[in-house]
């Protein structure tokens, strides 16, 4: 599975960085999402699918699988 956020909803309210420090950060200067890493399994997924329920922004996408990411 991946997870990619949209830094341009994203109001950096944290949650996701608090339910999954693993996976995200926030940046320094405007406090916005920042992934760590995309490719989640296991265990790991599931925190992330926590940390997505709990975005109030819906700035959070799962890619469920293994497809390659789009674009160059
Ligand atoms: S929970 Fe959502 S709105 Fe809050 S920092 Fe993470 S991506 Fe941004």
């Amino acid at each position: 599975m991946r997870v990619s956020a949209d830094r341009d909803v994203c109001i950096g309210s944290g949650n996701c960085v608090l339910t999954a420090p693993a996976v995200f950060d926030q940046d320094d200067e405007e406090g916005l999402v920042v992934v760590l890493t995309s490719d989640v399994e296991g265990p790991v997924a599931d925190v992330v699918r926590a940390a997505v329920a709990r975005c109030p922004s819906g700035a959070l996408r799962l890619i469920e699988g293994q497809e390659p990411p789009a674009g160059p």
